[in-house]
């Protein structure tokens, strides 16, 4: 496979960047304490290593008021720009280019400073913003030119002026939250004078050999956002005020679409920039969703952007570019866009990781060396802990057999990938399959391993997963109650009525699974804009209406014992996702519940301590999702015969297991072995 439209040089005149591969920009912790530079400048130089077009920082406010939260990154002195500079020497000592991203929060900053163009507090925030006067708007925009030129000292190539995802200079360019009356409200001209007069006088302070790229919010997915005719005079204005590249930006964060998760369709917005194209002659980038070099390719050969922006891409794989230069796109570990490690994190106050790539902010920590003495090593096991450790102990020159009970590799990722949106999962198993090949790992299919068959080798890696758990339910044993699994390997059709036990992740995704009849909207963009209300700009302003869902097949209930919110538990950034998908689906959850038992019609259940409002809820099946249990039953009798034995994933600890930890207690052992 070939990506000549991707590897292709873009010539800006001044500069020019070795491909059309942008690494956007994100958050990962890292830009908040100068002391983390060298770590982050490390990361860095690891992705222009491998091939990456032009960098982005995460965003840094140009001032206090602009923080993101109290004593966030922010680079506003010449001395900051002073330490700065080990990031741009990094990137340039590979051969890259990077720019800074100027990020200026406004209502979103969760801090009592933060300030907008109006007195609205943001419905994600619990702080208001202080209303700006004029001169208290002149102050910004001087913070902003400062930031650039101290970049530019800093040894930048460029910078990103950060004007979407609802941030300060969204806030002015929507009537629904610029309610000023002065010159920088009111008319649409009034409302898109500040990102104007911050993009012209930054290219007046810089001059002409410096990038400076405008993230433009082209679909702002929030109702009383911008019409498409006034994205366009928009761009139109800050081309002509001195912009280099146009960068794509989607969704407010306070949008109720998803835009990056992992049910979002792959390029699901690559057709917003693409209605841009010919309005203005500077080169445009599109972005999300984008993690793969041959979608990546179609968007650019269809004409929809003249770069592509991926971001977690390049947490998963920094080599993703070089890979796909030298015919390797096989062998790239793809962003399964989970947001687990990274966004979640993010959200936790923690460093930005990975799911499949745990040395992303981490590599020094988890730099791979040649095995010290070469040992025969049986890994057993091989779901996501088994497969990471296999590879990595061969890579450092163990001899590895992996013994696998089933046909496949991959332990639970084969039930995972099932579920409708989360088709990416696969993925991790293309890349492992192929790692696998590439290491010379011995894999044995169809080997169930037994403790007197483990012989010759110098230590075990026991990465046997996990059993679901039986929640001894009374009657049980009804033929209605069903495991999780046996329904999502499809070996018991479920009826039309449904009870799930357990509001887990599992539990989730097995309502999820069960919820939808047609295939996956996630393979079919145009039947997942409708299920989600997303609209063209140029019909609707903002690009946001009512959701259609598609209705489920089924009646389903999904209880826990739990009084907390069912759900709670899930992802910080995609729980909100998989709740709302759930609910407009008709599917009902219910906390606080005991379970008294099967009967005829159905689930006897009462609530509460008191096991009140006791009531039989109706249903043709009953799905168990009540957690896992650690299956490590070999560990004793290879242990009695003097065996070194490591026990990872849910072999060693099923309680908050997930691919996350799996995966990286599988390499963890394997660079210690
Ligand atoms: P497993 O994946 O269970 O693999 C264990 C392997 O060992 C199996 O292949 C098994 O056949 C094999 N084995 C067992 N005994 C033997 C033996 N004696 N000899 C040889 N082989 C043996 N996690 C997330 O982080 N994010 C998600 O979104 C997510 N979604 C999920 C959705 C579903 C529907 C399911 C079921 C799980 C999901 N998970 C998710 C959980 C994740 O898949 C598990 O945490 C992870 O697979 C655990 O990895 P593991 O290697 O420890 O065990
Ligand atoms: P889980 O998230 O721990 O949920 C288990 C559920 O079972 C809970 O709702 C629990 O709630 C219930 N339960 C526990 N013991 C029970 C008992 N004895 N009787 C009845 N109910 C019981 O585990 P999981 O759903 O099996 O998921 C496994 C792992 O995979 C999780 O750690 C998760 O991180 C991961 N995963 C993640 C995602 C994702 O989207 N990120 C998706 C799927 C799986 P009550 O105790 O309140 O009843
Ligand atoms: Fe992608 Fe998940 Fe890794 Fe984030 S944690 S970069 S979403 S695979």
């Amino acid at each position: 496979m070939t990506y000549p439209h991707l590897l292709a040089p873009l010539d800006l005149g001044f500069t020019q960047l070795r491909n059309r591969v942008l690494m956007g920009s994100m958050h990962t912790g890292l830009e908040d304490r100068s002391r983390d530079f060298p770590r982050l400048a490390r990361y860095f130089s690891e992705r222009a290593k491998g091939g990456v077009g032009l960098i982005v920082t995460g965003g840094f406010a140009p001032n206090i008021e602009g923080w993101l939260s109290p004593f966030g990154a922010m680079l506003a002195t010449s001395a900051a720009a002073r330490r700065h500079r080990v990031l741009p020497e990094a990137v340039h000592a590979e051969g890259g280019k990077i720019a800074l991203q100027i990020l200026h929060a406004g209502r979103y900053g969760f801090t009592p400073l933060a300030v907008a163009p109006s007195k609205l507090k943001a419905p994600i925030n619990r702080f208001t913003p202080r209303a700006l006067s004029a001169s208290g708007i002149e102050r910004q925009i001087r913070a902003f030119v400062r930031c650039a030129a101290l970049a530019r000292d800093a040894g930048y190539d460029g910078v990103e002026v950060m004007g979407s995802e609802g941030y300060f200079i969204n806030q002015f360019l929507a009537a629904q939250t610029n309610r000023r009356d002065d010159d920088w409200g009111g008319s649409y001209e009034n409302r898109m004078r500040l990102p104007v007069e911050i993009v012209s006088r930054i290219r007046e302070k810089v001059g002409r050999d410096f990038i400076l790229i405008y993230r433009l919010s082209m679909l702002d997915l929030v109702p009383g956002g911008s019409e498409w005719g006034e994205v366009v005079a928009l761009a139109k204005a800050i081309e002509r005020a001195g912009a280099t590249l146009i960068n794509t930006g989607i969704g407010w964060h306070e949008a109720r679409v998803p835009t990056i998760a992992t049910s979002v369709p792959r390029a699901a917005f690559a057709w917003v920039t693409k209605k841009l194209k010919g309005e203005v002659s500077i080169p445009l980038v599109t972005t999300n969703r984008i993690n793969d070099p041959q979608v990546a390719e179609e968007v650019l050969a269809s004409g929809c952007a003249d770069m592509v922006s991926l971001a977690r891409p390049f947490l998963a794989d920094p080599a993703f570019v070089r890979k796909a230069a030298e015919g390797r796109a096989d062998e790239i570990n793809t962003c399964i866009a989970c947001n687990q490690a990274c966004l979640d994190h993010v959200f936790e106050g923690r460093v930005s990781t990975c799911l499949v790539n745990p040395a992303a902010c981490r590599e020094e920590e988890f730099a791979s060396k040649p095995a010290a003495i070469p040992k025969r090593v049986a890994v057993v096991g091989a779901g996501p802990a088994g497969l990471s450790c296999a590879t990595t102990l061969a890579e450092r020159g163990h001899a590895v057999t992996l013994f696998e009970a089933s046909s496949a590799i991959g332990g639970q990722f084969n039930l995972a990938k099932r579920i409708p949106g989360k088709e990416e999962f696969e993925e991790t198993l293309r890349y492992f399959k192929r790692r696998l090949e590439l290491t010379g790992v011995d894999v044995r299919l169809n080997a169930r391993a037994d403790a007197g068959g483990l012989t010759g080798y110098d230590e075990v890696v026991l990465a046997t997963g996990v059993v679901p758990r039986n929640p001894g339910l009374k009657g049980g044993d009804d033929p209605r109650v069903v495991s999780y699994v046996s329904v999502l390997r499809g070996e018991v059709p479920a009826g039309t009525r449904v009870i799930i036990i357990g509001a887990g992740g599992i539990g989730f995704d097995v309502a999820t699974y069960l919820s939808e009849e047609e295939a996956s909207i996630t393979l079919d963009a145009k039947r997942w804009r409708r299920a989600w209300g997303v609209a063209d700009p140029a019909q609707v302003r903002g690009g946001v209406t009512k959701p259609e869902p598609e209705p489920s097949p089924r009646k389903i209930t999904l209880l826990q014992r739990k009084s907390t919110r069912p759900g709670a538990g899930l992802g910080k950034t995609t729980g909100w996702i998989h709740r709302s998908a759930l609910r407009a689906k008709g599917v009902e959850m219910l906390a606080g519940v005991n379970y008294e038992g099967v009967v005829r019609e159905g689930l006897a259940v009462s609530f509460g301590e008191e096991r009140e409002k006791a009531t039989v809820i109706p249903a043709d099946t009953i799905v168990i999702c009540a957690g896992q249990e650690p299956l490590a039953e070999l560990a004793e009798p290879l242990r009695a015969r003097g065996m070194k034995v490591h026990l990872i994933g849910g072999a060693s600890r099923a309680g908050e297991l997930d691919a996350q930890r799996a995966i990286e207690e599988g390499i963890r052992v394997a660079l210690a072995i």
